[in-house]
Formats: C-alpha cells, structure tokens, sequence
C-alpha cells in the first residue's frame, strides 16, 4: 500500500469510515471498540450529537471572519474556560504545540521584563509537548529531536516527580523563569507523580517568583476526573494549556493564563490566521456544555477504577504485570517485556489500544464509555494480554 501522504507515522493497516460514541467502523464495516478516542480527544465518543449540531449550525452562519475582528463565539468559550478553570483570559490557537508555543513565549517575556537576556524554562524527562521546533525541545524525548538539531535553548531538564532536582536546577541557575510540566506524563507513560507534587511546584514557584506552566493537553477536559488536572490539588497555575479533547475531534488549542502571566502579551505579541475561529470555538463551547449536562467528568474515576480493578481481578495470576494504574481515565497498563505488538493483536479483535514507552499499553477511553463497553474491553484486553504474556517468547518468567 502506498499512498502520497508523507509517511511521518507507521500506520496501521486499517481506515475507519464512521464512528458513534465508543464504537468505530472500518471501511470494511467491521467494528471497532475506540478505548483510546484518537489519542485522548474524542472525549464524548465519535459524532456526538451535541458537537455535530454546533458545527452544522455554526457553518450555515459564519465560518471565519479573522482575529482582527472580535469574535462573539470565542469570547463565550473564554468565559466559559475562565469561570471553569480559574484561569484569567486565554489566547486561542489549532493544536497543542501551538498552545505550547504560546506559554513558551510567555514565559520568554516575563523574563525579559524582568532583565533576564537568556530566559530558561525547567522541563521534565520524558515529557512530551509536541513536535515544532520550540516544543520538540521541551520534549523529553531523544529520538523525537534526533535530525532536527539545532534544538531551541532555554531549557533544563530535571528527573519528573522529584521536586529536589528542581531546587537544585534553580540553585545552580539564575534565569530560570518557568517550570513547565504535565499534571501525569501521557507519552512518557502515564507516570503518575507524588499527590502533592504540583503543590511543592506551586510552592516553588511563588517563592522564586517563577511561572507554573501546566501542560494539560491530555490530562485536561475530564480526562483524570476534574476539569482540569491541576485542581486536584486545590491550586492555580500561571499558564495552562489545553487541545486535544478540547474540539472533540475539531482542531482547537487553548493557553489559559491567571495573575501576572494574563497581563504579558499586548498587541502584536502572538497571533494565529485560524486561532479561535467561529467553527473550531462553536465545537468546544458544545463539548463544555456536555460535559456537563451529562455529569461525565464524575464518573471517570469510577470508570477508571472499574476497568483497572477488573483487568487486575482476570490478571492476578500474570507475573508479567508490573503495574496498573490509573487517573481517571487515563490508565496504564505496565508489563515486564516490549508489548508494542499488542496493537496490532488488539485491533484483529476489534479493539484500539495503544503501547507507550514500548512496555506500557496506555488506555484513553471516551468518558461517555457505559458499564457494558467497559465489561467488553477489560474481558477482551484481559484474554489478549493473557494470550501475549504465555506465548511471546521475549517475555522473560520472573519465576525463572
Ligand atoms: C498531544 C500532546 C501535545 C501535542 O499536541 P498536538 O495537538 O499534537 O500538537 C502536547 N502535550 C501533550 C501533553 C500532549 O499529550
């Protein structure tokens, strides 16, 4: 199979033609159970209706006017974002590096405001914020930057989750002027740090007078069991950015900032030709408003917790299983051996799943997910890994 589309991702020999909630078909129509929801962004399932009447009726009145107009639609959703979040105003954007890109400059101005030439963010290892330039080096990731060197300066990289290593990073180096970190690590493997780990952030952060900046791309919208991650921990970041769940599937980026860092970008700052446009803004303000009517963010972590409890239950006796955990609906699944084959294995049976950090099968289902749907995916994801553990000959017996 060829086709002319760069060929920037190993794709797996499937197309699918429609979806509905949780289910996908392919062009074959045969059916899919999305218990990944294209990667932690369709939250309320595939053609949800809500979303699907917002753009219809958003497209018969005006799709894109520019942002040197105001924009009735992306003030409602700015007000819907801040009053949700506590947040203090949002620049729009089309996708999550570009939100990244726009808490990156943030953070570059509030340091030259206050004298600092060369400003520098803290980052994390095995931190993923996207693929431009500036975003591939925030990333944690060597083989996400190999062949694209130079990389963009103005980053220190610390261990995650290890709150000592930050000090030490702000002792050693006075331009340090932001920390920029996801509430859990999708990419790096759905690594969930200490329970207090954003309050010592926080904490850090006020005392140096640094930004906290939240990547919360996947972690935000519901997905963990509050709106935004963050607010587990009772406290407000300086910069917040959001994408992915955001549109339900219509490309859409938001950085939210609060306090000082909502007074740095004047005009001509940051801009975007599409940012905010009518149809991307209409989509958000209805996924909003579902979440919700329809209470979803409450139930992700019994969700969440019913389909780890029951993958532990059937697993019990597996000793390739080192860890399952969870957020919400955020869940990682850790075995013992590289199990990235286990996609492939799960799409032949209906399933999509995906296999992070070569070891970790990551789960990211849509949380309008129902008891039945959950029962089927930890029934079929149970018998697969059972079937890959016993047969896979890399798989080393830690009996032996
Ligand atoms: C997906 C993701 C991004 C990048 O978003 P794009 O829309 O692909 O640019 C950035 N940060 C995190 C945490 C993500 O999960």
């Amino acid at each position: 199979m060829t086709s002319n589309v760069m060929p920037t991702y190993s794709r797996l020999p499937v197309t699918f033609d429609r979806g509905e909630g949780v289910w996908l078909w392919d062009d074959n129509n045969k059916q899919y159970l999305d218990a990944l929801s294209g990667i932690a962004v369709c939250g309320l399932g595939h053609s949800h209706p809500a979303v699907h009447r917002a753009i219809c009726k958003q497209s018969e009145k005006l799709l894109h006017t520019s942002n040197i107009y105001r924009i009735a639609v992306q003030e409602q959703l700015a007000d819907r974002l801040t009053e949700k979040s506590g947040m203090d105003n949002v620049f729009f954007c089309n996708s999550g590096a570009e939100a990244n890109e726009a808490a990156i400059k943030l953070a570059r101005k509030y340091g030259h405001e206050r004298g600092i030439d060369v400003p520098a963010i803290i980052v994390m290892d095995f931190s993923f914020h996207g693929r431009t330039l500036a975003t591939l080096s925030a990333t944690g990731n060597a083989k996400i930057q190999k062949g694209f060197e130079p990389l963009v300066e103005g980053f220190i990289r610390v261990p995650y989750n290890d709150i000592a290593a930050i000090t030490a990073a702000i002792e050693q180096n006075p331009n340090i002027v932001a920390i920029l970190v996801e509430p859990i690590q999708g990419e790096g493997g759905i690594n969930i740090p200490a329970s207090d780990y954003l309050n010592q952030i926080r904490n850090i952060c006020d005392q140096h007078e640094l930004l906290m900046m939240l990547d919360e791309i996947q972690t935000g919208m519901g997905r963990t069991g509050k709106f935004l991650a963050f607010q587990h921990n009772g406290i407000l970041p300086d910069v917040c950015t959001l994408a992915k769940a955001l549109g339900n599937g219509v490309p859409i980026g938001a950085c939210l900032a609060s306090g000082k860092a909502a007074t740095l970008f004047t005009a001509g700052n940051h801009g975007s030709t599409f940012g905010g446009n009518p149809l991307a803004c209409s989509a958000a303000l209805a996924v909003l408003e579902t979440l919700d009517k329809d209470n979803l963010i409450a139930s992700a972590e019994p969700k969440g917790l019913a389909i780890c409890s029951g993958l532990a239950e059937l697993l019990q006796d597996n000793n390739h299983i080192i860890e399952i955990r969870h957020k919400g609906l955020m869940i990682g699944i850790e075995l013992d051996t590289p199990c990235t084959e286990l996609v492939a294995l799960a799409l032949a049976k209906g399933l999509l799943i995906n296999v992070t950090q070569e070891k970790i099968i990551r789960l990211l289902p849509p949380l309008i997910i129902d008891d039945m749907q959950i029962k089927q995916l930890i029934d079929t994801l149970a018998m697969l890994i059972a079937q890959f553990t016993a047969h896979n000959p890399h798989v080393s017996d830690h009996a032996a």
